[in-house]
């Protein structure tokens, strides 16, 4: 073979290329696995002069390389166009808030309102902070386990009322007094579930603790809370009730907004519906939180939201709140 020849016409060939793809062409065909100066080595043994062949055919190869190395073209782009859709993207307006959901922040917007902070802790706790800190006496049927959820007994249970949140709150903030908080949260129960009991429920309860709070702020605060959610008009009664965690404790009523007090179906004729519980916190539970109650007082409150919410949006079964069917429009909300 001619490699002098080989060489003017590759060069020749390299020299008019005008783009690197075909620039790659050249280069396979000459350079590659199976390309020329390969099959050219190939042919060392039946040269003539095979030594000086070689170093020609080295030489040639050298050369070509770097010729084609000295061609820089940059890269080959493709004239793409992008192509867009004028469409106009929207998620479908089929949802809404579970009707709790929008409760609980009706609440936090009344509390925030009034300069509560929105509080949380975990629904997972101890027995101590669920119980003990709650003054509730030791061997309370409430701690056994036809009643409470233990994760472990005897130490670790899912939560089994907003109240124990108040128990972290109050050791965590009473070096940080006064305390004023808001907070919903999930509680659970060892119940059987059906038409009218589930595991799973929902409570909100209000903590205030500062120096000289008295059942008047109590009472002040809940009156507001009832007429922002329920309007000026409503009308709520407390009377007297028993809870462990405070002394005295009392029970609102707002009087049945159906019958204006005169009795129907959804106060089974009792005129009244029960709100919740709240009262002044126990001296013992503020102690055992680090809190001084000779200097300091405060008062709790906590409601359930689950009956409420059947009350006003006509839920008779209360496995729809936690079922993924809540049978109602959105605009009924
Ligand atoms: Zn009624």
């Amino acid at each position: 073979m001619d490699l002098n020849q080989i060489k003017i016409d590759y060069t020749n060939k390299i020299n008019k290329t005008e783009n690197s793809a075909d620039l790659e062409l050249i280069r396979i065909e000459l350079l590659g696995r199976n390309g020329k100066i390969n099959k050219l080595f190939s042919e060392i043994k039946t040269a003539e002069n095979p030594k000086e062949y070689g170093a020609n055919l080295n030489l040639l190869k050298n050369d070509l390389e770097n010729l084609i190395k000295s061609k820089n073209f940059a890269p080959v782009t493709r004239n793409l166009k992008l192509v867009t859709h004028n469409s106009q993207f929207s998620l479908p307006k089929i949802g809404h808030l579970h009707p709790i959901t929008i409760t609980e922040r009706q609440l936090n917007e009344v509390f925030a309102k009034l300069g509560f902070s929105i509080y949380n802790s975990p629904e997972i706790v101890t027995s101590e902070y669920n119980f003990k800190r709650l003054n509730v006496p030791e061997n309370h049927p409430a701690m056994d386990m036809q009643d409470t959820l233990y994760i472990q007994e005897p130490n670790y249970l899912l939560r089994t009322q907003t109240s124990t949140i108040e128990s972290y709150l109050l050791q965590n903030e009473s070096k940080n007094l006064p305390i004023r908080a808001a907070f919903p949260g999930s509680v659970y129960r060892n119940e059987k579930v059906n038409r009218s009991n589930h595991f799973v429920f929902h409570q909100y309860q209000a903590v205030v603790v500062d120096k000289g709070i008295t059942m008047k702020d109590l009472i002040g605060t809940m009156d507001l809370m009832f007429k922002t959610l329920y309007g000026p008009k409503v009308i709520v009664r407390y009377r007297c009730k028993y809870y462990p965690e405070v002394e005295p404790g009392v029970g609102p009523d707002m009087q049945c907004f159906n019958c204006q007090g005169t009795g129907c179906t959804l106060c089974k004729y009792a005129g009244w519906i029960e709100m919740g519980g709240a009262g002044m916190i126990h001296p013992k539970v503020l102690t055992m939180a680090g809190i001084d109650p000779t200097i300091y007082s405060g008062f709790a409150f906590g409601m359930g939201l689950d009956r409420w919410t059947m009350v006003q949006k006509n839920i008779t079964d209360i496995r729809t709140l936690m079922g993924g069917n809540l049978a109602y429009k959105p605009n009924e909300l």
